[in-house]
């Protein structure tokens, strides 16, 4: 068999990883952008982040109009702003949005020629400014992945990756994640569990993201509802994050599965965050896959013993709780996007649309509890 392993992002884990190592920031340049949420001003990550960028003489400003599911006029905004300055870097801070936020305007201020949507087409440029990422969340992994997951212009989500979009630079320290709420450990950390469960399923998985994804899977299953009842646990959330970081080396060589598209437009449309809505497909998805990849479904699901068991766990931490109502309607125009969608690539098992659409109402319409 053979594989190929692919992850050049510098990374620094653990506890003041910013703080002790973020001189290696001035390497990348004199003057950046960084973009950011709300909540980095309240983690304490922006004040760590500031107080780096000054020692070095960094000049820097701070655009903090990054919201959920960045979008191209989220990107138009930014560019219009930024596309005439002198631009060395850019610091994407806090969740997946912002990340993913800072490697597409990255990808746009390095390439002027580029209009915003034709950032999912790779062909059409081989070049990013140097990314620094500083994840503040444990879930999306966008620190150590390439993956870029934009909002386009009729509310469908898309997303880019290549061998030169991973950041250069990355700082992962747990403390920023414990002001996350319970609803947001849980999102996040089911987001994180769903990539490596998909990652161990994926058509492109390999011997030794497998063991990055069985550590992964069973640090999740402990340590996912002791961070949610215990959230000021230093301990608990250095594990998640571990876990998370896991993930997304994991998905940086194997992708994610179909099961990451049923999520999207519960998402976009209903406004669930992206981890729940992930998690609340994962076992549907997964007995489709294991019609074609039996064993593998079986070993990534090992440590809950059996999809009833992951299911009991996905009940219990909340997953299935979503007041939302969905019409047969939007289920059709969903499933035939979502039974198109390009994970299919690396996605064992038939998902027709026929296929897809009794899966879309098999949890929205009878397992969601209102
Ligand atoms: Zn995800």
């Amino acid at each position: 068999m053979m594989w190929r392993y692919y992850e050049p992002v510098e990374l620094y884990f653990g506890k003041d990883a910013l703080l002790e190592n973020g001189k290696l920031i001035k390497n990348l340049g004199r003057r950046c952008i960084v973009t950011t949420g709300k909540s980095s001003q309240k983690n304490g990550s922006l004040e760590d982040l500031e107080k780096v960028l000054k020692q070095l003489g960094i000049e820097y400003e701070i655009y903090d109009e990054v919201k959920e599911n960045p979008s191209f006029d989220m990107l138009r905004n930014a560019l219009s702003r930024y596309k005439d300055e002198k631009v060395d870097f850019i610091v994407g801070l806090g969740g997946g949005s912002p990340i993913d936020f800072a490697k597409a305007l990255s990808v746009l201020l390095a390439n002027p020629e580029l209009k915003v949507p034709e950032i999912f087409d790779t062909e059409k440029y081989s070049k990013m400014l140097p990314v620094v990422a500083i994840p503040t969340t444990s879930g999306t992994g966008s620190e150590v992945t390439q993956y870029s997951v934009i909002t386009d212009d009729n509310g469908n989500k898309g997303g880019f990756g290549t061998p030169f979009t991973f950041p250069t630079l990355s700082f992962a320290d747990p403390k920023y994640t414990l002001t996350m709420s319970e609803y947001l450990t849980m999102s996040t950390g089911i987001d994180a569990l769903s990539h490596v469960v998909e990652g161990y399923v994926s058509k492109r998985s390999n011997p030794f993201i497998r063991l990055l994804a069985k550590e992964a899977i069973s640090l999740i299953k402990d340590y996912l509802p002791k961070a949610m009842e215990n959230p000021d646990n230093y301990e608990y959330r250095e594990k998640m994050m571990y876990a998370s970081t896991l993930a997304g080396i994991v998905i940086a060589q194997a992708g994610t599965t179909v099961n990451h598209a049923f999520g999207y437009p519960v998402t976009t449309f209903k406004g669930v965050k992206h981890g729940q809505a992930t998690g609340m497909f994962l076992v549907e998805t997964l007995k489709v896959m294991s019609k074609e990849a039996k064993e593998k479904v079986k070993e990534a699901v090992e440590v809950f013993e059996g999809l009833e068991g992951l299911e009991s766990f996905l009940k219990e931490v909340g997953v299935y709780k979503a007041n939302i109502e969905v019409s047969e309607e939007e289920i059709k125009t969903w499933a035939e996007r979502t039974s198109k969608a390009k994970h299919l690539g690396v996605t064992h098992g038939n998902f027709d649309l026929d296929k897809v659409e009794k899966i879309y109402k098999e949890v929205l319409i009878k397992k969601l509890e209102k």
